[in-house]
């Protein structure tokens, strides 16, 4: 399974970047221009997002269509997101077929959000999905959470769900995003104690603005460290500069990270090609890539 391959050429850490749909009525036009951007980091693969709403592969069905854009136009292997938490065993079939047509061979399985007052349909947990898409013999990945997940308030529960999704079949994970690399290496400890072997890339998002920060750490339950706490409070009337201080930080954060030998490392670039090529920079200028 490529992208999931714990050693990338000699002294190489894999790099790979996030993008999303893009919203309005030219969803492919604007994402070939996010993809143009994107290829100038050299990334190992592009992950595309999907919503966890309507057929399980959603954004209006354009996951699928986008991360064959990826690897057609711009030559880079994709991984599709796949929720199911609104899906039905013949939704997911159909999904899998759109992702067949468009010769995706790596998803990332995961349950999604339900919104208020929904049911989950044919699949409660990512866990259940991943069998499913295994037998369609597509490469998985499936997410996993340093700090926890927002509704899992017990750490060892935690790690005891994430090797489940190692048992259902789960080929590789990446990260939610997190600001501490302490949380992510006392994480890496104890998965590699409950026998976790698939490699683990670190999601890395750089905060941008107060709001979306607040979003974040509301929806992923993320701590933010001092250091962040005390730079919002330093540029929160000078955008341009907290902008510029959050992406330094997430390249910090990449930095050590690969020094210390993590599997990969995934950027979350939010659309904005100028974040994944500052981090492939500082990774590349570490001598990590
Ligand atoms: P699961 O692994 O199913 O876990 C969900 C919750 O149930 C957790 O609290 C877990 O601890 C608990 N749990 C798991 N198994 C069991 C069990 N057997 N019994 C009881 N409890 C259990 N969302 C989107 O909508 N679209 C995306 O494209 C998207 N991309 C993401 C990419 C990454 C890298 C990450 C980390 C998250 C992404 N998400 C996305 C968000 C994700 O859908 C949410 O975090 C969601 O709440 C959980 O998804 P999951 O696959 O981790 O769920």
């Amino acid at each position: 399974c490529g992208v999931a391959d714990k050693e990338g050429a000699a002294g190489r850490i894999p790099f790979s970047a996030e993008m999303f749909p893009p919203k309005g009525q030219l969803t492919l036009d604007a994402a070939r221009k996010v993809v143009e951007g994107l290829r100038a980091a050299s990334p190992d693969f592009i992950s595309v997002t999907c919503s966890a709403g309507g057929s399980g592969n959603g954004s209006g069905g354009q996951t699928a269509a986008i991360a064959e854009l990826v690897q057609k136009e711009a030559a880079i292997p994709a991984v599709a997101h796949f929720t199911c938490v609104s899906a039905t065993r013949a939704s997911v079939d159909d999904a899998v077929e759109d992702l067949r047509a468009a010769d995706v061979k790596t998803v990332l399985a995961l349950r999604g959000d339900l919104v208020d007052g929904q049911q989950p349909a044919d699949f409660r947990y990512a866990c259940e999905l991943i069998p499913r898409l295994k037998e369609a013999e597509l490469c998985v990945g499936a997410a996993a959470y340093p700090e926890g997940h927002i509704d899992c308030l017990d750490p060892r529960e935690n790690i005891r769900h994430l090797r489940a999704k190692q048992d259902a079949g789960a080929d590789f994970f990446i990260t939610q995003l997190f600001f501490n690399n302490d949380d992510f290496y006392r994480f890496r400890e104890a998965a590699e104690s409950a026998g976790v072997t698939a490699p683990i890339s670190c999601g890395i998002m750089p905060f941008l603005g107060k709001s979306q920060i607040q979003r974040m750490v509301f929806l992923c339950g993320s701590s933010l460290p001092a250091p962040i706490i005390k730079l919002l409070a330093k540029y929160e009337d000078d955008p341009a500069s907290l902008r510029q201080a959050g992406i330094e930080y997430a390249c910090n954060q990449l930095v050590d990270l690969g020094r210390h030998g993590v599997d990969g490392l995934h950027v979350y670039a939010m659309n904005q090609p100028d974040i994944a090529c500052a981090a492939a920079e500082a990774v590349a200028a570490a001598g990590l890539r």
